[in-house]
């Protein structure tokens, strides 16, 4: 990874990436949570990146770390839901952990520290059918040295995954054992985040 500082065009076209993952998928998203949440989290991360999108110029004019926290700002006052607040805490958390030319260990260890911060703010952990359940195989991917090719496979199998599993936290765990049978809204909004970075990093799909 960078050896120079993260630039504006790369911040750029992460954020690009990103935001359009969510707008194309934002159906798939909302047809997600309404099978077992309140059907709002496309609409709430499509809102979300929007503004992101509308502050772009001046979040990718600022060094990386600054940026991340801009942009988890915007995600923690225009996405809402319980899913708001913890993206919010990713994004803010990677900000504070990360330098301007990251390489993989130093993005490995900033990625850990935020899913840390989002556990302590969700009250959650792995294995209870949420983001957590992408985000966490994802870090541990990057921090083993996988490929960016073998990332994706990890975020994709990790979303797949959830589907067996009852939710334990959140909205959908108000369902019990009704949650079972279906993908987790948060974990694959994390899994297309992932994607998205990927396609940026690696060039394409
Ligand atoms: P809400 O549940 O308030 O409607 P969203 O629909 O935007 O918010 O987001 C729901 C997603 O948020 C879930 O699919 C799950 O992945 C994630 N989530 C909810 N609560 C938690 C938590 N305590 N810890 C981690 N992730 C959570
Ligand atoms: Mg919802």
């Amino acid at each position: 990874m960078a050896m120079t500082d993260v630039g504006e065009a790369a911040i750029t076209a992460l954020a690009t990436a990103m935001a359009e993952a969510m707008f194309a998928h934002a159906g798939e998203l909302t047809d997600l949570d309404q099978a077992i949440g309140d059907g709002d989290h496309g609409l709430n991360m499509k809102r979300g990146f929007e503004a992101v999108m509308a502050e772009l110029p001046a979040i990718a004019a600022k060094p990386l770390p600054e940026a991340l926290k801009a942009a988890g700002m915007q995600l923690v006052m225009k996405v809402g839901g319980a899913s708001g607040p913890l993206y919010g805490t990713l994004f803010m958390t990677l900000g504070k952990e990360i330098g301007p030319a990251p390489d993989r260990q130093e993005l490995a260890a900033a990625l850990a520290a935020a899913i840390a911060a989002v556990k302590a703010r969700g009250k959650s952990d792995t294995g209870q059918k949420t983001m957590l359940d992408v985000l966490a195989p994802v870090q541990a991917a990057l921090a083993a040295g996988a490929s960016i090719g073998e990332i994706r496979a990890v975020a994709g199998e990790a979303a797949d995954a959830t589907v067996p599993m009852r939710a334990t936290k959140g909205r959908a765990s108000f369902l019990g054992e009704r949650s079972i049978g279906h993908m987790d809204p948060g974990a694959r909004s994390s899994q297309l985040l992932v994607e998205a970075v990927c396609g940026v990093l690696g060039g394409g799909r």
